[in-house]
């Protein structure tokens, strides 16, 4: 028997070049009408969407046959294109000229009834999209999500490929890599009571990978981070993962530049200016904030400190005279009522302020504040030139710690001016961010990770709270879409480092010896980076969060509605794996499964 023929072309490839062509196509009822026994079907594949009419007179299948389809039933016809009347033309349907008249219908594959229905319309719990991910992924937005996934992937290996770049895969059963979070453990069966990390990222492999003398590395990498799920942030994520040898900053933030061109070109349509903004990372918190800023509107943050260096107004005066900053926004006009701006204050008390100043511009100039009375006349004025104010303006300005002030203003600025519903694409890059990231403690820990350079060695072990490093960022719209650094490719430099972080020696070599040992047989100086895809491409889809362009991302605690993971396991596997469920888990579970 030969080989069955399901489809000769497909629906949505079809249109009035195409009238009067005998044609088989197949795919899923979108959806049927039934006008007085004639069915008109929506039949839909991942090409499109083609009308076809089955009249039982015509096509080869008796009534009850038609009757019966439903929607997501998989059919397969045969039939003549011909041309709509110019009453039917659906100028919606990129082949609403046309539709395909029915000579042979086959039911491949009927369909349960949907838990949900797929055209858009309605809003379905995300619980449920995802329990059901297979139909989830039938709608066109989703298809869409993925398409552009694909496309994306598929221009940075353009790019990559292009530029001469090998692509190796490295394993997903590590010993634990520092990135900063949390590992996913795997348990070893055959080394009992040890364990596999899964990568947080490739990091120490793809400088393995550098001293191994590949000259320019890149992966589509899948890490894992047992962190706290937000809308950008998922346990296991893809990476586009590169590292070159013999690299500086300027040659990676070169390619950055060029993938993230390219990969918004084939999502977007639109062609990025290069060079993009660069910002240092103290830039752009005195400026924004935060080392993430949102470029597309301005609202920037200016520093108010000299302006009020003699000021009378006790709580700048205290603040200033310890060591802290004065500095404000202008947030426009808002035109807050008194309860919208004391949800202003409430929020700056909630982001750690210990109060926020409101002032608004009246139409004379003047400042209506309640702290108004307490600032000169020459502060005022020197208010309203350094924040350019126009009468109705809303003036936000906090007195405090520069962490603070940078925290809490650029968290309101976010708030008050972020645009929403706009196209404009705004990479920017941050570079020189510090080294370490000094806790309420003291403690030091590193910015980026532990094998990044310092910008100058003797800086770092004398001064290791101010000093900084060669690592950057790349940031997109306010979200950062990833990191990545000049190494350490001295090994005295690597220890000193591991020592400014309280890494003992005997900790170091334990974790990392083997690492250690690597870089003193001749390593390469080197440098790389690490997008984030899921947040690349969610946020060229214009998605709210990530788990729309991942195919099957797991819920916000973690889990899998589809296929039940992360699930119990066996007693047996778990012997072999000489593992015990903790008592008080066991509780919890008995509690659990007891009726209430
Ligand atoms: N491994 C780093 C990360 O995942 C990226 C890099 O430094 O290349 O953030």
């Amino acid at each position: 028997m030969s080989a069955e023929v399901y489809r000769t072309t497909r629906p949505g490839l079809l249109g009035a070049a195409n009238v009067g062509e005998t044609v088989q196509v197949a795919g899923w009822i979108q959806t049927r009408r039934d006008h007085g026994g004639i069915v008109f079907v929506d039949l839909r594949d991942s090409t499109g969407i083609l009308q076809v009419v089955l009249d039982p007179e015509a096509a080869s299948a008796p009534a009850a046959v038609l009757s019966g389809l439903r929607r997501e039933y998989v059919i397969s016809v045969t039939g003549a294109v011909a041309a709509r009347g110019p009453e039917q033309v659906n100028p919606d349907l990129a082949t609403g000229e046309i539709e395909l008249v029915a000579t042979e219908l086959r039911v491949l594959s009927p369909s349960d009834p949907l838990p949900f229905q797929l055209d858009g319309r309605v809003d379905v719990d995300e619980a449920l999209r995802l329990e059901y991910r297979y139909l989830d992924l039938r709608r066109p937005a989703m298809a869409a999500n993925l398409q552009a996934r694909s496309n994306a992937i598929r221009a940075m290996r353009r790019v990559l490929d292009g530029r001469g770049f090998l692509e190796v895969e490295t394993p997903t059963l590590v010993a634990s890599t520092p990135e900063g979070a949390r590992d996913v453990l795997v348990p070893s069966r055959l080394r009992p009571g040890r364990f596999y990390a899964l990568p947080q990222s490739p990091q120490l492999f793809k400088q393995l990978l550098m001293i191994s003398g590949v000259d320019r590395y890149y992966q589509i990498a899948r890490c894992y981070r047992d962190e706290d799920f937000r809308a950008d942030r998922q346990i296991e994520f893809t990476q586009l993962d590169l590292e070159g040898a013999f690299w500086g900053q300027d040659e990676v933030l070169e390619v950055l530049e060029e993938v993230a061109v390219a990969v918004t070109r084939d999502l977007r349509g639109l062609e990025l200016a290069r060079p993009f903004p660069r910002l240092t990372w103290q830039e752009a918190m005195d400026r924004f904030g935060t080392d993430k800023p949102d470029i597309r509107f301005g609202m920037e943050i200016q520093d108010l400190s000299a302006l009020f260096a003699a000021t009378g107004f006790k709580a700048f005066a205290e603040v200033l005279a310890g060591g802290g900053t004065v500095r404000g926004i202008n947030a426009g006009a808002q035109g807050l009522s008194r309860a919208g701006l004391d949800g202003l204050v409430e929020r700056a008390l909630a982001l750690g302020a210990k109060g926020l100043v409101w002032m608004v511009v009246e139409e004379d100039g003047s400042l209506r504040s309640p702290v108004a009375k307490f600032l000169s006349d020459d502060e005022q004025a020197a208010l309203g030139a350094a924040l350019r104010v126009s009468p109705g303006d809303l003036l936000l300005v906090v007195a405090d710690r520069f962490q603070v002030v940078a925290k809490v203003l650029g968290a309101l600025r976010l708030d008050m001016g972020q645009p929403e519903g706009h196209d404009e694409i705004a990479f920017v890059m941050v570079t020189d961010f510090p080294m370490f990231e000094v806790g309420e403690d003291g403690s030091l820990t590193s910015m980026h990770h532990p094998f990044t350079s310092p910008e100058d060695v003797t800086e770092m072990a004398e001064s290791p709270g101010t000093a900084a490093s060669l690592a950057y960022d790349v940031v997109l719209n306010g979200a950062e879409l990833g990191s990545g650094s000049v190494r350490i490719h001295n090994p005295e430099v690597q220890a000193k480092v591991f020592e400014v972080l309280g890494i003992t020696e005997e900790d170091a070599s334990r974790r990392f010896g083997w690492f250690m040992d690597a870089l003193r047989y001749g390593t390469p100086p080197h440098a790389g980076f690490a997008y984030g895809i899921d947040r690349m491409v969610s946020i060229l889809q214009d998605q709210p969060n990530i788990r729309e362009v991942i195919p099957f991302p797991k819920t916000q605690t973690g889990a899998d509605p589809l296929t039940g993971s992360p699930s119990r396991v066996e007693k047996e596997q778990l012997g072999e794996l000489g593992i015990e469920i903790a008592p008080a888990v066991l509780a919890i579970w008995a509690e659990e499964e007891s009726p209430t």
